[in-house]
């Protein structure tokens, strides 16, 4: 898989390769799929993500990006939890819809859609409200490109001590970034975006030893993040319910 310098906001462009892909019929429950493809593309992903590999997992999930967004928030962000989310474009108010939705108890800090997120605004934020337990962020505000300061971001979070959630949907596999280094606890993405696939999933790769809390913490069956990983690593690459095979299978074709 070769990370592309194209930041795209959706689907234009794959290759012959990637349609080629397509061609031939994959079932869902299939050793050569899952071990072959899902699990591999697992493997890679996390370790484009991460220097420390082995400390992170990749769950990839049914549906756009959103979908992915909307999996990583209900299923990491506890009942108890205070979640802040800095905004400044359409995606960053997107996530802030997800909370409500979910009835998380939530802040969303907003910014001018002409300005980056400021992470001295985050550390005021984090200093008056102690009781924020996880922070997110959009890492490329796609509507307008502008790239928020990731580095100064996860910084003054895990300065703080928090949980950091980045939508990094547009810029993943496009810059690069170390989810390690920098602190990162979540990360989303999709196939269709830099990576340059067509659509049908999305993913988060994240912190194992969090992940491992949120058994039984989401509020949606489907969108259960936690599950889906359990039943991803029990399985070797089964997804719970009907995968996007072709999708999958082209997304591994680059
Ligand atoms: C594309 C995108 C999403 C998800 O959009 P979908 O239409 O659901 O794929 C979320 N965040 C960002 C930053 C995006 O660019």
């Amino acid at each position: 898989m070769k990370p592309y310098l194209l930041l795209t906001p959706g689907p234009l462009t794959t290759t012959e390769s990637v349609k080629q892909a397509m061609m031939s019929d994959w079932c869902t429950w299939d050793a050569d799929y899952n071990e072959g493809i899902v699990q591999v593309i697992r493997k890679e992903l996390t370790a484009l993500a991460s220097s420390r590999p082995e400390e992170y997992t990749t769950v990839l999930m049914q549906g756009s990006g959103t979908f992915s967004v909307e999996a990583a928030l209900g299923s990491l962000v506890r009942p108890q939890d205070h979640l802040l989310i800095a905004a400044n474009g359409a995606y960053g108010k997107r996530m802030g819809s997800i909370a409500s939705y979910y009835g998380i108890d939530s802040h969303l800090m907003k910014f001018e859609e002409t300005q980056a997120v400021d992470a001295q605004a985050i550390d005021e934020y984090l200093s008056r409200n102690p009781q924020t337990t996880h922070v997110a962020v959009v890492h490329c505000e796609t509507t307008t490109g502008i790239l928020n300061p990731l580095e100064s971001i996860a910084a003054t979070v895990k300065k703080h001590g928090k949980i950091l959630i980045v939508d990094a949907m547009s810029s993943f596999g496009g810059i690069p970034l170390d989810m390690a280094r920098l602190g990162i606890d979540a990360l989303i993405s999709s196939a269709n975006k830099c990576v340059q696939g067509v659509p049908g999933f999305g993913f988060v790769i994240v912190r194992r030893s969090r992940l491992a809390q949120c058994k039984g913490v989401a509020r949606s069956l489907s969108l259960d993040l936690y599950d889906q990983w359990d039943t991803m690593e029990k399985g070797h690459g089964k997804w719970r319910f009907t995968s996007p095979t072709h999708v999958v299978r082209a997304f591994s074709r680059h």
